[in-house]
C-alpha cells in the first residue's frame, strides 16, 4: 500500500512542480514514506534520516517529510528526537501535502495526523492516477476495526473505510488505458470492502466481476484478505472469474487456536481448512500464502506444533513469517513475552517448513511452459522480467515487443524465488 501511496503523493506534488530525482544530493524536498508494522521497519527511518542530514552536511537543506505510518504513530516524537525533520504527515492526510509544503518556512515544523479518509480519497480522485506500470496496485480499502492485539493498523491508518465503487472502476480503467494489464486490489482487509450508494451495496466480489469486463486487463489480484471475510460469494469468483489469478494470500498467523484467541483473530483454524477446502473444491489449481507469527507471548511447544502441522497440510507455497514484535500502545505490547532464543529457533524451523513448500512447488514447474506477463526489461542484461499465475518472478530470454504481454515461458532452471527460461517457441504469444 505504500508503494501505491508513494506515487499517488507523487501524482500529487507534481501539480506543484516537483519532479522526482535521481540526483537526490541536490533534491528540494525529500519525502520518505514510512512503515510502522514491527519495531525494526520503524528503527530503519531514523537510520535513514541520519544518512540524509550527513550527506548535505555542506548542501543547502531539503525540505524533510515522514510520511506513512510511523509518522502517525509517532508524530512530534519523531521531530524531537531527530531535527533535521521538518514535517511528519500521517497516511489519511495526503491531500493536505502540497498546502504545507507551498507554505512550508523552516522556521516552523508541521505535524498532520487527523484521519481524514473520505477527504483524502475525494482529493485523490480529481488527480489522476499516473501509474503506467504492467502490474499495478489500486488501493480499494483503507483502515481496519478488527484489532487484532499485536497490530498497530488500526491506531495507524485508522477505521475501516471503502472507496466509492464507481471511482474505483474509473481508476482502474483509466490504469488500463495507460498500458497496466494486472491490477492488485489493496487493503489492510481488502475482503472486508463493503460500499454503499442509494441502490447497492458492493463487496469485493462486485469489483472483481466488473473488473472482468475490462478488455484489455488480463490479470487481477487482491491483497491482503482476513479468513473472516472470506464470503461465499469471495470464494465463487474463483470458478466463476475469468481473470482473477490463482493464489490467495490469506493469513493465519497461528495454528493454534489458544494463540488465535490470545491474538484476537476471532476465528478458529477450523475455519481456515472450510475455507482452504472450499476454494480447492470449486478451483483445485488454486494456491495459498500466509503470513506467520512466531513467538507470540503464550506460545507454548504444542501450539507451534499445531503451527508446524497446519503449515505441513496446507504446504502454502509463498508465506511471510515473523518473529512477534511489541507494539507500543497495543494490548499485547503488555503480554509476557516469551524465551527470545527459542522464538528465533522456531522461526528458522517455520522458515525452512515454508522453504520446502516452496522449491517443491518451483521444482513442480521445471520443464513446462507457464504464462507470464511480463513487466519489464532487467537493467543492464538482455532478459526480461514478468511473474506466472502464482506469483513467482520469472526471468528469461526475450525481446522488446513482449513487454504488457502475456508469452509462454518453458522454464529450465529454478531457484526458491525465481524461474528461469525462454519464450516457448511452440506456444504462441497472446496480445494482452
Ligand atoms: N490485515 C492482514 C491480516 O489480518 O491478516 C495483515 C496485515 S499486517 C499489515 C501484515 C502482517 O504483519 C500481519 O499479517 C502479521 O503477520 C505481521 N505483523 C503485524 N503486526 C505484527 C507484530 N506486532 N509483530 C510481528 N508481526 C506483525
Ligand atoms: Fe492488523 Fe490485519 Fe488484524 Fe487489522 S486484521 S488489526 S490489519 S492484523
Amino acid at each position: 500500500m505504500n508503494e501505491y501511496d508513494s506515487n499517488r503523493i507523487y501524482d500529487t506534488v507534481k501539480k506543484i512542480g516537483y519532479l522526482k530525482t535521481n540526483d537526490y544530493l541536490s533534491a528540494d524536498c525529500y519525502l520518505l514514506n514510512t512503515c510502522h508494522i514491527r519495531d525494526k521497519s520503524k528503527e530503519k527511518v531514523y537510520d535513514e534520516i541520519g544518512r540524509v542530514r550527513k550527506n548535505y552536511k555542506n548542501k543547502k537543506k531539503p525540505i524533510v517529510i515522514i510520511a506513512g505510518c510511523v509518522a502517525q504513530a509517532e508524530s512530534g516524537e519523531m521531530i524531537k528526537r531527530e531535527p533535521y525533520i521538518d514535517i511528519v504527515i500521517g497516511p489519511q492526510s495526503y491531500h493536505k501535502i502540497n498546502n504545507i509544503i507551498e507554505n512550508f518556512t523552516f522556521r516552523k515544523k508541521e505535524e498532520l495526523t487527523e484521519f481524514d479518509t473520505e477527504d483524502k480519497f475525494n482529493y485523490l480522485d480529481k488527480i489522476q492516477n499516473n501509474d503506467s506500470s504492467v502490474s499495478s496496485f489500486l488501493t480499494v480499502q483503507e483502515g481496519c476495526d478488527k484489532f487484532c492485539s499485536f497490530c498497530v493498523v488500526p491506531y495507524t491508518r485508522g477505521p475501516e473505510y471503502s472507496r466509492p465503487f464507481k471511482k474505483i472502476i474509473d481508476e482502474a480503467e483509466h490504469l488500463v488505458r495507460n498500458g497496466t494489464r494486472e491490477i492488485t486490489l489493496l487493503g489492510q482487509n481488502v475482503n472486508a470492502y463493503n460500499y454503499k450508494d442509494e441502490q447497492k451495496s458492493y463487496k469485493l466480489s462486485d469489483l472483481i466481476f466488473e473488473l472482468d469486463k475490462i478488455k484489455e486487463l488480463c490479470r487481477i489480484r487482491y491483497t491482503t484478505s482476513h479468513p473472516r471475510d472470506m464470503s461465499e460469494d469471495l470464494i465463487e469468483c474463483y470458478s466463476s472469474s475469468k481473470k482473477l489469478m490463482p493464489f490467495i494470500h490469506l493469513p493465519i498467523q497461528s495454528g493454534s487456536n489458544k494463540i488465535l484467541k490470545l491474538m484476537n483473530r476471532n476465528h478458529k483454524v477450523e475455519k481456515y481448512l472450510d475455507i482452504y477446502k472450499s476454494i480447492k473444491q470449486i478451483n483445485n489449481k488454486v494456491e495459498f500464502s500466509s503470513d506467520f507469527i512466531v513467538g507470540f507471548p503464550g506460545e507454548m511447544d504444542c501450539d507451534f506444533s499445531d503451527t508446524m502441522n497446519l503449515v505441513k497440510e496446507i504446504k502454502f507455497i509463498n508465506s511471510y513469517s515473523f518473529i512477534f514484535s511489541p507494539r507500543p500502545g497495543t494490548p499485547a505490547s503488555k503480554f509476557k513475552p516469551i524465551d527470545k532464543e527459542i522464538a528465533k529457533e522456531r522461526l528458522l524451523n517455520i522458515q525452512s517448513e515454508l522453504e520446502g513448500h516452496q522449491i517443491k512447488k518451483n521444482k513442480s514447474l521445471f520443464g513446462s511452459s507457464i504464462e507470464v506477463l511480463v513487466e519489464n526489461k532487467l537493467k543492464n542484461q538482455d532478459k526480461y522480467f514478468g511473474r506466472n499465475i502464482f506469483l513467482n518472478s520469472v526471468i528469461f530470454e526475450g525481446d522488446e515487443k513482449v513487454v504488457g504481454k502475456l508469452v509462454n515461458v518453458k522454464v529450465e532452471k529454478i531457484n526458491r524465488n525465481t524461474l528461469f527460461g525462454k519464450i516457448d517457441q511452440n506456444k504462441n504469444m497472446r496480445a494482452a
